[in-house]
């Protein structure tokens, strides 16, 4: 286990945290991402950082280059309000996956991950507030979210027949709305706990008791705390699940829910303005995590949502203190 390990989309939110925890364990770490160094959520100095565009074939056979394990969490992607105006964005992630999986089978890679989605599973599955947790095989017949989710559910079929014609041994986890500290909070591309957190904290530091919700707040999901998505990714890699499986929290709250807990948190009550335009994605999601738990001996992601948006409340909020300090300063 001492061999290299490719982390893509280590300058993101999940693949930052990834990165942290292999090296904490002692594994060699090449950390490879788009953006410049300076805007990656965490950098750890001994890990092998590099930029490259990984949609190009030449940079993906540079990133996997004597590694002996892939985990590719590099994607063009945010909430809902990116994903439903960027289409073709995420769609052309597939560049990434394809020209990945190239070099992987290339180079002898023996073992590949990769961070599928919940937005692969059909839209009839999904109607009600009251959802049904989702298991694997609703991802059949397929209907997933427009433009992201089927470049998620293509690139999974691109795993599984990588494996089936070349032997590359692949892993595919489909996650669930992870949160946590160290992620994107503003400019657009947030997902809803981040964004909840940030208009909590800009009402409690400007002392402005009100909020704006997309939709009208009785929409469900389930939160995944980063903590339990490092581990799951890690143990999925590690274990014998060929098929894609979901790694999910499986306790389902409202957006509703979701803002009261993080005011309880911020110590603050405020006014609910709703947007019933703004995009909200699906009317309810949930994790079925039979599958997981059979093959990871009964694990489940567990953290309380309270808990994990404690963290990741208090780390928005000096965010934005900060950027708040930086602009009048
Ligand atoms: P993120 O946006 O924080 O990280 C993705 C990273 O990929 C970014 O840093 C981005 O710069 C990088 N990237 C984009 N295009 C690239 C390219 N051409 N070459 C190299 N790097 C590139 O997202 P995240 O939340 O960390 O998500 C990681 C993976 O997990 C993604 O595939 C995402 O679709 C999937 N996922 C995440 C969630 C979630 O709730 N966060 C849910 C479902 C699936």
């Amino acid at each position: 286990m001492g061999d290299l390990t490719l982390v893509t989309g280590a300058g993101g939110f999940i693949g930052g945290h990834l990165v942290k925890d292999l090296l904490a364990k002692g594994r060699p770490v090449r950390a490879v991402d788009i953006k410049p160094k300076s805007e990656w959520h965490q950098v750890f100095a001994d890990a092998d950082n590099r930029i490259a565009d990984l949609r190009e074939a030449d940079a993906c056979a540079q990133a996997v280059a004597g590694t002996a394990h892939v985990y590719n969490l590099a994607a063009d992607m945010g909430g809902m309000g990116f994903i439903e105006s960027h289409k073709a964005a995420c769609m052309l992630s597939v560049l990434i996956n394809t020209h990945l999986l190239q070099a992987s089978v290339a180079a002898g890679v023996e073992r590949y991950f990769y961070g599928s989605s919940a937005c692969v599973y059909a839209a009839e599955h999904q109607t009600s507030p009251d959802v049904i947790p989702l298991r694997e095989e609703d991802a059949y017949p397929a209907m997933p979210e427009d433009g992201y989710g089927w470049e998620k559910l293509f690139s999974e079929r691109m795993c599984r027949h990588f494996t089936e014609d070349f032997g590359l041994d692949t892993r595919v986890a489909r996650y669930h709305n992870v949160y946590g500290p160290f992620g994107t909070f503003d400019g657009g591309r947030e997902k809803a706990p981040a964004a909840i957190c940030r208009k909590v904290a800009e009402a409690e530091i400007l002392d402005r008791p009100e909020i704006e919700i997309w939709g009208d707040g009785k929409q469900t999901r389930s939160f995944t705390y980063i903590d339990d998505c490092i581990f799951g990714t890690e143990a999925i890699m590690d274990s014998d699940l060929a098929e894609p499986v979901n790694l999910g929290s499986a306790t389902l709250v409202t957006i509703d829910d979701l803002v009261s807990i993080v005011e309880e948190i911020a110590g603050v009550s405020l006014a609910r303005r709703y947007k019933p335009d703004a995009p909200t994605g699906v009317r309810g999601r949930n994790s079925d995590n039979t599958k997981l738990k059979a093959a990871l001996g009964g694990w489940e992601p567990s953290t309380a949502l309270r808990d994990g948006l404690e963290v990741t409340y208090r780390w928005v909020r000096d965010e934005v203190r900060a950027q708040r300090a930086l602009a009048v300063g």
